[in-house]
């Protein structure tokens, strides 16, 4: 059987293998990804994106084409069968200190589409599509992988490989991995339509109607398209529920049926699951194969792409022999309290909306609607930072503060993304020593001089420090004096562990 070599193989190629491609090509690491679809998924499943994802798929050559087809939430509720608030959230109308919207309403395959375009144009990265993993061995070296494709089987021996291959992933069967089932698991019917004579909203209010004889979510989409999503109740099972005239009896007290073209109709069941292991050895898990949530906070593929910006650089540096194995133990810790902090929240709106006996329906709205409105209604939720995996003070997302000149024409300035790629950054009130060696280990230095920070978000994270550390995924390592700052940074790569637990952001 033929045989192949590669640093890192990735199976599946849905947006967190993308992502996670893409960033490893940019890092110089070889990647071979296979896939075993031919083409990208044609319909959504996700539906929203935060701004730090945005940012994130920037980088990963994603985020300009999502940003042309799609549109803010201007407010998320959750509202009883009568029609009261119970609670809300108002995402910013600003952008966010990243330089990305609070939230956008997209349409994923735009988004998986852009994926593999840039993927397709980074060197050192293989896509394959069309080709299946069948199986994997470890040996000294890493893995060998048995990889079905149109041209026959081979065998692909790799350092690592990484399974972003999806809530049934098999990589993470074949590693033994279990799951923790958090307690969540509900089928609900998901409908997606498409609007028509060029409408291209029916509200910019993504709601939950928490109505015990049926929960109901009605959500805008990309422009042009809207989701409702059903609860099926006892008895009903997927085939029941999908019949031309059932999904009119649904849709009818939300929208005129002539105004739509049903494009998907699907049962879905929400769960909320996580991996038990991130990390075997040679093993990685990404994206739905660690960890599964349901959909009320919109942030599955949001904490994938995290996922990525977190153990892609991490691989690299380990690969190029800048940074311990120990390393990548880091990546578990870092990433799960987040996930699962964020899988509670969603469990606990989806018992909200979930509630389906009227009586508890009747104590939560009695209890809910005891509050005044005004504190019924809330900013849209910031997520907290990195707890571990940064110096104390350090674990916020950082800001780009913009980069060099006015571009003019009201263009603003550049992203300080994009003059700093991938690499980690140092900003800094002088240049010294310390901050030339950080350059020459591959990260990206700029003074402080250098960056409008017109929010004047910097000045205020740096607070008169002389430097900030960014880490590549663009959590802020620390600020302070430069020397002190590199060196903590340089004991981080090598022992997997920064100096002391950061508080949240
Ligand atoms: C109804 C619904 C609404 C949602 N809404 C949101 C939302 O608003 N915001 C949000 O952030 N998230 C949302 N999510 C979650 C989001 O869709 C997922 O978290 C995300 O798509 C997972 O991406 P992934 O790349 O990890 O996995 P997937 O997209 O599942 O990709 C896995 C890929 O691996 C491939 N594969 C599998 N096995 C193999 C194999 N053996 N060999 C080769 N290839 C293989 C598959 O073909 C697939 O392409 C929602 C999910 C649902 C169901």
């Amino acid at each position: 059987m033929k045989r192949e070599k590669t640093e890192v193989l990735i199976v599946g190629l849905g947006p967190v293998g993308a992502t996670l491609a893409v960033y490893l090509g940019r890092m110089g690491v070889s990647v071979i990804a296979i896939e075993r679809d031919t083409g990208v998924y044609p319909l959504p499943r996700a539906a929203h994106l935060d701004h730090e994802t945005m940012r994130l798929l920037h980088l990963a050559g994603g985020a300009e084409a999502v940003g042309c087809a799609s549109q803010p939430l201007s407010a998320y509720e959750f509202r009883n069968a009568a029609g009261e608030l119970l609670m809300g959230f108002k995402p910013g109308q600003r952008l966010a200190p990243t330089g990305w919207p609070y939230s956008s309403m997209f349409h994923q395959p735009t988004l998986e589409h852009a994926l593999r375009a840039r993927l397709a144009a980074t060197e050192g990265v293989e896509a394959r599509l069309g080709h299946a993993l069948k199986g994997y061995e470890r040996n000294a070296d890493g893995i060998v992988a048995t990889v079905e494709g149109p041209e026959g089987t081979v065998e692909i021996a790799a350092r690592f490989i990484v399974g972003c291959d999806g809530g049934n992933s098999v990589v993470r069967r074949i590693a033994g991995i279990g799951l923790d089932d958090l307690g969540f698991d509900e089928p609900w019917l998901v409908i997606d339509t498409t609007l028509k004579n060029g409408r291209e909203r029916l509200s910019t209010v993504g709601l939950q109607h928490c109505d015990p004889a049926r929960p109901v979510t009605s959500m805008p989409m990309a422009p042009g398209r809207h989701r409702w999503e059903f609860m099926l109740l006892p008895g009903e099972t997927p085939e029941s529920v999908m019949s031309d005239e059932k999904i009119a009896g649904f849709l009818a007290p939300y929208a005129e049926a002539a105004e739509l073209e049903i494009e998907r109709r699907a049962v879905y069941r929400f769960h909320a699951l996580v991996a038990e292991k991130w990390r075997d050895g040679p093993v990685i898990l990404a994206g739905d194969a660690a960890h599964q949530m349901p959909p009320f906070m919109g942030q599955g593929l949001c904490s994938g792409v995290r996922d990525a910006a977190n153990i892609s650089w991490k691989l690299a540096a380990v690969l190029r022999g800048r940074a311990g194995d120990a390393l990548l133990d880091s990546y578990q810790p870092e990433r799960e309290p987040h996930v699962r902090m964020i899988t509670d929240m969603a469990v606990m709106m989806g018992k909200v909306v979930c509630t389906r006996d009227p009586e508890e329906a009747r104590a939560r709205d009695e209890g809910m609607l005891a509050q005044p409105e005004a504190q019924r209604q809330n900013e849209m939720m910031t997520l907290e930072g990195l707890k571990s995996g940064t110096m104390p003070g350090g674990g916020g997302i950082f800001p780009d503060p913009g980069h060099g000149a006015d571009r003019g024409a009201g263009q603003g300035h550049s992203r300080l993304d994009d003059a700093a790629g991938c690499a980690a950054i140092l900003v800094v009130a002088e240049a010294c020593e310390a901050s030339r060696a950080f350059a020459a280990a591959g990260g990206f230095v700029c003074g402080v001089e250098a960056l409008p920070d017109a929010g004047g978000h910097l000045a205020g994270l740096m607070g008169g420090a002389p430097a900030v550390l960014v880490r590549p995924d663009r959590y802020v390592f620390g600020t302070g004096e430069t020397g002190a700052l590199v060196a903590a940074w340089e004991a981080y790569l090598a022992s997997g562990k920064a100096a002391a637990p950061a508080a949240a952001a």
